[in-house]
């Protein structure tokens, strides 16, 4: 994917609007269309339950669409804690916007909390991950979102986010001769920074995820 990324949607608690639901009924009646429209039989016996079963599964991996992922970080500690705290390897599953096939991969998480210490549970950096990724997405939004909703809500010192995907709609399609499904693996990158001099000392490994001060010699 070479799009470049949407606008940042990250709306602010005040104004976001509230959880709406999928429509199951409707997204049969449009399953069942699309399969007569691309040339099946909607009304055969094998597809007969497929349209049901196509909405509570869109109804599951969309499922993000409807809740605010931000709400995994409402606990919040003060652990006291300055090192860099990394998440590596949160498996997910999403969907393409562009054709509604699945993107999937690992997303690795990393912050420096801020002076106070305020850090979030690890396993809330999976659940943040995975409302972000189920719904319609592109790998670069949701690189960002991530990023954007750890630095509004923990206001860490620094924060960045790696993904690593596969997308079916390059794998499964044309280019299919010259990609073997796996080879291709899109990485995006996204990091935010306060303003801090002592920041400019670190670097990340993302191989290694080591990190440590970088040379005083500039
Ligand atoms: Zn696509």
């Amino acid at each position: 994917h070479t799009t470049s990324p949407g606008p940042l949607e990250v709306p602010d608690p005040e104004t976001a609007p509230g959880p709406t639901s999928v429509d199951l009924p409707r997204v049969e009646a449009a399953v069942r269309e699309l399969l007569d429209a691309i040339g099946e039989d909607a009304e055969r016996n094998g597809l007969l339950d497929t349209p049901a079963r196509v909405a509570r599964m869109y109804a599951e991996v969309c499922g993000g669409l409807h809740e605010d992922p931000r709400r995994h970080l409402r606990t919040t500690f003060d652990a006291d804690h300055d090192e860099m705290i990394m998440v590596r390897d949160i498996a997910f599953h999403s969907l393409c916007e562009h054709h509604l096939v699945p993107f999937f991969g690992r997303a690795h998480v990393a912050y420096i909390p801020n002076e106070e210490g305020r850090i979030t549970g690890l396993s809330k950096l999976a659940r943040l991950t995975l409302g972000y990724a189920r719904r319609p997405q592109v790998q670069e939004r949701l690189t960002s979102q991530i990023a954007a909703t750890l630095d509004r809500v923990l206001q860490p010192l620094g924060v960045g986010v790696v993904i690593e995907a596969t997308h079916l709609c390059m794998t499964m399609r044309g280019v299919k001769q010259v990609v073997r499904a796996g080879d291709f693996v899109a990485v995006v990158a996204d990091s935010w920074w306060r303003a801090n001099e002592a920041l400019k000392k670190v670097k990340v490994d993302w191989d290694t995820g080591d990190h440590g001060a970088a040379s005083d010699a500039t």
